[in-house]
């Protein structure tokens, strides 16, 4: 009792910063999902329609900007339309053992799915994944053709962690490329997940790890 008064007179005395300290801090796992738990659209979509300009993603390009500028002229310059991309996407699969991986870990915990994907993109995959909640931007499409996209804000993935850890959770972050980074640093724990040799190199202060049985573990531990 005392403590609850403590810990009330200590939120109010900060101006509404929680006493984290007097609270018990429960875990939330923020995750990629292209490359984490899903193919990446892009590689399908220059797959699909053999047009290899399109096979260059996060991975390849840390300027995100860059990169959709690059995949809005290739798509247009080829006649590639909404519906066109959305059957491709129809036809994908969650990578194996994504939806074990997942359903084992919202059992025990929270997850939420930051993505840089986009919510035209993201159903058929999401459904699959048996709708967790996902974070992603939109695209701005007319007549069926994708002329421009819109961030739902620049850099989601590490203000939504700076979010989560304002009220009071514990952050554990995986993904597995560049745009991920930002995430795993501002996160309470950060995991690389089937990260390229490239970005594992470069980001040595993220553990590596390749196949969802220790990244369930690895989580569970801190969770
Ligand atoms: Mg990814």
């Amino acid at each position: 009792m005392h403590g609850t008064r403590a810990s009330l007179s200590l939120l109010l005395a900060s101006g509404g910063e929680l006493p984290i300290t007097y609270l018990v801090k429960q875990s939330i796992v923020t995750l990629d999902m292209e490359g984490v738990l899903t193919p990446e659209i892009w590689i399908a979509v220059a797959e699909r329609t053999e047009i290899d300009a399109l096979r260059l993603t996060t991975r390849d390009e840390p300027d995100y900007d860059k990169l959709m500028r690059h995949r809005l002229k290739h798509l247009n310059e080829n006649g590639i339309t909404l519906s066109g991309i959305q059957e491709v996407i129809g036809g994908l699969e969650p990578l194996k053992g994504a939806v074990e991986f997942l359903d084992a870990l919202r059992e025990r915990t929270r997850v939420i799915i930051l993505s840089d994907t986009f919510e035209q993109f993201a159903a058929p995959l999401v459904r699959q994944l048996h709708w967790p909640t996902l974070f992603c931007h939109s695209l701005v499409v007319e007549n069926d053709r994708v002329v421009d996209y819109r961030l739902r804000m620049s850099d989601q993935k590490r203000h939504s962690v700076i979010a989560l850890k304002s009220i009071g959770f514990k952050v554990i972050a995986a993904g597995d490329s560049y745009n991920d980074t930002t995430m795993l640093a501002e996160a309470d724990h950060g995991f690389l997940f089937c990260a390229p040799e490239t970005v594992v190199s470069q980001f040595p202060e993220f553990p590596a790890i390749d196949d969802y049985d220790n990244l369930l573990a690895a989580i569970l531990k801190l969770a």
